[in-house]
């Protein structure tokens, strides 16, 4: 379950951040190719936040297609899950986006 090894890295950098205020909620952008999958990783949040400062925080999740060039037909695509196939048939592709995954921003009180 790797959401819990990235989801305490938001929260240490969060709760860092926070320098003793006390955190409202976190907002996080997820990239379709990190294979985040967001109900883990609001359960890892619940976990790991407790006992912080961001103790009963609310996390919100952005999610982000991935979006991949085919170096073969020149195509731009849209990639839902971790197969990177362009539609021709193609495995020469390049990755564009889809591997985000940044605190976009949170709250303090
Ligand atoms: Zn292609």
């Amino acid at each position: 379950m790797h959401e819990l090894a990235i989801t305490k890295n938001v929260v240490d950098v969060v709760c860092e951040h926070a320098a003793g205020r006390r955190v409202c909620s976190v907002r996080v952008e997820v990239g379709a190719l990190t294979a985040v999958v967001a109900e883990s990783m609001q359960f890892c949040f619940e976990l790991v936040t407790e006992g912080t400062v961001a103790d009963g925080a609310r996390l919100d999740i952005d999610h982000r297609a991935g979006g991949a060039h085919c170096r073969e037909c020149g195509g731009d695509f849209v990639l839902t899950d971790l197969v990177l196939l362009c539609p021709c048939g193609s495995a020469d592709v390049e990755v564009t986006s889809g591997r985000e995954l940044r605190i976009l921003s949170m709250e303090v009180s």
